[in-house]
């Protein structure tokens, strides 16, 4: 069974552009990945959206391909996937921690694990628990370079300490201990060794401490791809199930991955323009020759970086063409040439997706503007409208699709 299904929840809003989610893609991607990690257990991380690619969809198609793991840094987004009826594990590592939070007594009583990385936030968890009548699952975060959340080594032992006094009143439960390296993105760099050998030596005082972690976890994507021996228990991929590169070095494709999201649009207006017409704002643009330029409902209120100005990067009648002058909030054009080529009103022009059928990557606009394709991606505009394409999900105990 394939399965088509619109998001229409800003109707009238939105002229035209379209995200094409595949999420074959991803669930193949997931496959591809746990191929390829030794880990038992396999994290699919879908903060943001699912990076922008729809949190509930993705998670469904992630879980029936073989993950058994899901992670996202907002805690609220792990709520959502429980009241979306979705049963499988789910880890949070962003939240506030405040005795006062509803959200915290919520995910307590969803079996949402959370990170914890400071006693002050433990003593929140395990209040929250208490509150709630039921034991709380943590993953203790070890800051191993990256000085983001997590408790620095030398406040490591206090940390382990309170945990193993709350298992032991019955308030908490310490299932992982977990580190996210600096340098994860230059997978051979010298930091993530001795990060690595820090996160072991966490570990081992955890357990020295009493507690009996079942899940030890450090990689994200480019570990995954380039550094296998950091696997532990659980891996926790998030750039590479979408099919983007996690590293520069590291090509998707080299791997078997493929990107899951397309954006397209209509051109909605062809036209001629002589020599020496200026385009766009400020005129950074002027043509040199008698051009026809097309016109593109999309703009930096979508998402479209204004530095993709000057790039041969729209797939349009089967080739690449430029965009010209700057971009504006809600369109931009693309120089057709010195004649169309065909182009007429209603063709579909399609901005990023597959390099396999000759558009642009996410990765191809991310390196044109100095950045990453993960930056665009997420860049993405809500407003535009989602459409799925849902593989079988017939075999899997997750069940149906969600329709959105
Ligand atoms: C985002 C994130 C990941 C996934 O990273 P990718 O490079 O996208 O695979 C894993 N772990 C943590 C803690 C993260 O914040």
């Amino acid at each position: 069974m394939r399965h088509f299904a619109q998001n229409t929840s800003a109707p009238g809003t939105v002229l035209s552009g379209q995200v094409s989610v595949d999420l074959s893609a991803i669930s193949d991607n997931v496959r591809r990945l746990r191929e390829l990690s030794p880990a038992r257990h396999f994290m699919a991380v879908v903060k943001g959206n699912a990076y922008g690619h729809g949190l509930v969809d993705v998670a469904h198609a992630a879980l029936a391909a073989g993950a058994d793991w899901l992670g996202t840094a907002q805690l609220t987004e792990a709520i959502i996937l429980r009241r979306a009826g979705i049963t499988a594990p789910v880890l949070s590592w962003l939240y506030l921690a405040s005795a006062s939070s509803d959200v915290i007594r919520e995910a307590v009583e969803n079996d949402v694990d959370m990170s914890v990385g400071s006693v002050a936030q433990l003593d929140v968890v395990a209040g929250a628990a208490r509150e709630v009548g039921r034991s709380a699952a943590i993953h203790l975060e070890l800051d191993s370079g990256l000085s983001r959340g997590g408790a620095r080594m030398e406040d490591w032992p206090e940390l382990i300490a309170a945990a193993r006094k709350a298992e032991l009143n019955g308030s908490l439960g310490v299932r992982g201990v977990w580190t996210h390296l600096a340098w994860a993105d230059v997978p051979a760099h010298p930091a993530n060794a001795a990060a690595v050998a820090a996160f072991e030596d966490a570990v081992r005082q955890a357990r020295e401490a009493g507690l009996e972690p079942e899940l030890s976890h450090v990689s994200s994507s480019a570990n995954i791809l380039d550094r296998p021996e950091f696997a532990f228990d659980m891996v926790r991929a998030g750039l590479a199930i979408y099919g983007l590169a996690p590293a520069d070095h590291l090509d998707p494709a080299e791997f078997g991955l493929r990107p899951a999201l397309t954006v397209t649009a209509p051109v909605v207006l062809v036209k001629k323009v002589p020599a020496g017409t200026g385009v766009s704002y400020e005129h950074q643009a002027i043509t040199h020759e008698s051009r026809y330029l097309g016109l593109i409902p999309l703009g930096y209120a979508d998402g479209i970086p204004k530095g993709i100005s000057g790039r041969s990067i729209v797939q349009l009648g089967g080739r690449r063409v430029p965009v010209i002058g700057k971009v504006c909030m809600d369109q931009f054009m693309v120089d057709l040439g010195p004649e169309t080529g065909g182009v007429r009103v209603g063709d579909t022009a399609v901005l990023f997706g597959d390099p396999d059928t000759g558009a642009a990557s996410a990765d191809e606009w991310g390196s044109a503007i100095g950045s990453h394709g993960d930056e665009i991606i997420n860049r993405i505009a809500p407003r535009l409208p989602r459409a799925y394409e849902c593989p079988d999900y017939q075999d899997s105990p997750e069940g149906a699709p969600h329709v959105p």
